[in-house]
């Protein structure tokens, strides 16, 4: 059983690396997807929007086509290896107040939250062209264009942010909040993760012990809803019944 804390920090640290040098490449676009782009839609209009300092001018191609592809081999591994704001959650989930006390039949129907949000944004995207809800700030300090955005945006982009951001700021009460319930990349990428090539899958060996629960601070087992392949609970099985499984692999 391979259940130690060398092994665990072992198969943890490489992820954290990845974290932090994505943190550091992608945060700023992050940042102005939430707080100054000026489209319903954040992150896919890019090379229509206006606001020139934005770091997706050049990245969001490379970041979506990215996702895409890690999606079709690793499921939702974006989010537990490379989302900026899923690296924030994580730190959320390290103080959260409230763990694990949502009552499985209410995280059934909240789980569906995401899906509701990527059906919602992709009406807007495909139904409506991705309309503009603010003003695209051209120049301007980091800071002041964020504010002058706040004074010139309309209610629809006032909400949508102030749900994103409130939701991000909810994950110090309930781990994982926006991610789990709310974000629409996380919905897509879950559908995308049935089919995914590899994941982290439980054997027949499992006897139901529930201590991989237990360790996830997403509150799911491997391959169920919200699992981002992580691997944090691989170690805490006590039948070593957790492993990254592909399609060719007839040992389970
Ligand atoms: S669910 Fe959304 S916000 Fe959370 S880590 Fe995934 S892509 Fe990022
Ligand atoms: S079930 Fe395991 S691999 Fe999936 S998110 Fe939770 S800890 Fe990570
Ligand atoms: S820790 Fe192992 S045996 Fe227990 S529920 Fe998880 S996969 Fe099954």
């Amino acid at each position: 059983m391979p259940n130690s804390s060398s092994s665990t920090l072992s198969r943890l640290w490489p992820r954290r690396v990845i974290q932090a040098v994505s943190f550091f490449m992608l945060a700023e676009f992050s940042y102005y997807g939430i707080f100054r782009c000026p489209f319903a839609v954040p992150y896919v209009s890019c090379a229509n929007c206006p606001v020139v300092q934005c770091p997706g001018k050049k990245l969001w191609y490379i970041v979506l086509g990215g996702i895409a592809v890690s999606a079709l081999f690793f499921g939702r591994a974006f989010c537990g290896y490379a989302c900026p704001v899923g690296t924030i959650s994580d730190l959320f989930s390290s103080v959260a107040l409230m763990k694990r006390k949502i009552s499985p039949a209410i995280k059934t129907v909240l789980q569906k939250g995401k899906y509701i949000v990527a059906i919602g944004a992709a009406y807007l995207f495909f139904a409506m062209q991705n309309p503009r809800w603010a003003v695209p700030i051209r120049t301007g300090e980091f800071i002041n264009s964020t504010m002058l955005t706040f004074e010139h945006a309309s209610w629809l982009w006032l909400s949508r942010t102030i749900i994103v951001a409130g939701a991000i700021a909810l994950g110090l009460v309930i781990p994982y909040f926006f991610c789990r319930f709310i974000c629409p990349t996380g919905g897509v990428l879950e559908l995308f993760s049935r089919f995914s090539f590899f994941k982290y899958t439980m054997t027949s060996s499992c006897f139901d012990c529930g201590k991989c629960d237990k360790a996830c601070k997403q509150d799911t087992r491997p391959a169920q809803a919200n699992c981002t392949n992580c691997g944090a609970c691989k170690d805490t099985c006590p039948v070593d019944a957790i492993s990254i499984t592909h399609p060719f692999d007839k040992k389970d």
